[in-house]
């Protein structure tokens, strides 16, 4: 399962995921009741061999053959089946009508040292004593359009086992992220950055990176790759989430593509699917990282500012647009960074902003022309060059040698493209980026250096023949030189491994 909805939570729980497994069984007018209170008890005692005196069971109140099911079939004392009401342990039905019926939980007791001490704690206490991990479901009603409710025809079982919970009760941890599900992601990570994985101050960070590159991993895996949409975009705020934390600690460099040999490690037996594709994962994580973090460090910097010279609770719209325009902060990044300090942004505000900045972007372009670089506005190119240095792109934005916005540029003309893609890595810190070509139907750019705008990466150079204009596609060609440091990479990148192996095992 993939969700996003507890992401907040996410690294500061021990046992909210954003990816998690759920291990289930189900009856489609096959076996009922019974069987299933039977063989849950079987699974966790006999196969499992958990301790039968730690385990509980919780019963929807009016569900008195499940309670007597546990006491009598499986044998529980009546003091560990305990009744809870319709919001813990009633499903359905989906709409106002149809199957609808009374569940039961398994509950794990951690123990009185793991409670809260109120002499009513038990199983549902949100204390952390008792810690549910199976949830059996009974679909056996069929709720009718005045609310009562008939037999259903066809009866059926639905459980959900959350495989990291079960795990960290087998493997005697408290926390998920303990487990060796978590474990090997959380110390690489730890490696990577320099940090005791176990030191207070920056645990809970490494639990939210190791569950991303977990969830990142699996995902990318399955063909979902990151993107302004959907699915896509789900992947990109996990991505920037986690290369945000990353960056608060220390890293500014991509730092999660060398985290998927480690989930793979735990994973790949169980889905051996996740091998082959390794690769492809590491350098579409590589790209999207790349291309966030380049502009996270001048944003965190100027976020910063704004925290501290904040009058009141609410970031402006306007600052919160100026994070987004001039340093590619999204917006919910922003909101997020505001919230953990207790901040919120004024999303209306900056809404208005992003509508008056689309109405004059032009002008502004214009009126800005001189502070170094042409206003790139909104414009972001995908970065592609980690493992191809040509491919066919298109020309979204030009830029004449005083940084103006043109529709074309005609031959002898220096200027700067924007590609929707690019394979041109472009260097910030003034160090010249990538060089080639440029190369349409009517025309051929030189690129002479390639710098950073925002999201967008900016081919500076010079039209050598011809004449270039927006929309048209390009074909766009890193030289050798670009393709020598790549090779580079990858050896040092191969010898890394190599060590890490001799010396970690
Ligand atoms: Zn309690």
């Amino acid at each position: 399962c993939f969700r996003l909805t507890d992401l907040d939570n996410v690294g500061r729980t021990p046992r909210h995921h954003t990816f998690f497994e759920m291990l289930g069984n189900f009856s489609f007018g096959d076996y009922f009741k019974e069987e299933a209170v039977r063989w849950a008890w079987e699974l966790s005692v006999e196969v499992y061999g958990m301790d039968p005196a730690r385990i509980h069971a919780a019963v929807f109140t009016e569900d008195d053959e499940a309670h007597r099911l546990w006491r009598e079939v499986v044998g529980l004392p009546a003091e560990r089946v305990v009744r809870l009401g319709k919001e813990d342990n009633f499903w359905g039905p989906a709409g106002k009508t149809g199957a609808c019926g009374p569940s039961s939980e398994l509950y794990w007791d951690y123990g009185p040292e793991h409670g809260c001490g109120r002499p009513g704690c038990r199983p549902g206490c949100d204390c952390d004593r008792f810690v549910e991990y199976w949830n059996l479901v009974f679909p056996q009603f069929d709720m009718q359009p005045d609310g009562t409710l008939a037999p259903l025809a066809n009866r059926g079982i639905d459980t959900g086992l959350g495989t990291e919970r079960l795990v960290a009760i087998l493997q005697g941890f408290t926390s998920n992220y303990d487990t060796d599900l978590f474990r090997p992601v959380i110390e690489a990570a730890a490696v990577i950055m320099g940090r005791d994985p176990d030191d207070p101050a920056v645990r809970h960070r490494l639990w939210a990176v190791a569950d991303h590159a977990r969830a990142l991993t699996v995902a990318l895996a399955e063909g979902v790759f990151p993107s302004n949409t959907g699915r896509g975009y789900a992947l990109r705020r996990l991505l920037r989430r986690a290369g945000r934390l990353g960056f608060e600690l220390g890293v500014e460099e991509p730092f999660v593509f060398r985290l998927v040999e480690a989930v793979n490690g735990v994973l790949g037996a169980s889905y051996p699917d996740l091998l082959p594709r390794a690769e492809r994962t590491k350098a579409a994580l590589f790209r999207e990282e790349e291309r966030f973090l380049g502009t996270l460090a001048a944003g965190m910097e100027v976020f910063g500012g704004i925290v501290k010279n904040l009058s009141g609770k609410v970031i402006s719209g306007r600052d919160a647009f100026k994070l987004y325009d001039t340093f590619g902060f999204p917006v919910d990044l922003t909101a997020v960074m505001a919230e953990e300090r207790r901040l919120s942004v004024d999303l209306d505000g900056f809404e208005a902003e992003l509508a008056a900045a689309r109405e004059t972007s032009r002008a502004s372009a214009r009126f800005r022309a001189d502070d170094g670089g042409p206003s790139v506005g909104g414009l972001e190119t995908a970065f592609s060059g980690y493992d191809a240095l040509e491919l066919d792109s298109r020309i979204v934005a030009l830029f004449d040698a005083a940084n103006s916005p043109v529709d074309a540029l005609d031959e002898g003309g220096d200027g700067s493209v924007v590609l929707d893609e690019t394979p041109f890595y472009a260097e910030s810190g003034g160090q010249v980026g990538d060089t080639g070509g440029l190369t349409t139907d009517g025309g051929l750019f030189d690129v002479t250096d390639t710098q950073k705008a925002g999201l967008a990466h900016l081919h500076r150079g010079r039209v050598a023949k011809g004449s270039l204009s927006v929309g048209e596609t390009v074909r766009a060609a890193v030289d050798g030189t670009r393709r020598r440091r790549i090779q580079a990479h990858h050896t040092a990148t191969h010898l890394l491994h190599w060590a890490l192996r001799r010396v970690l095992g």
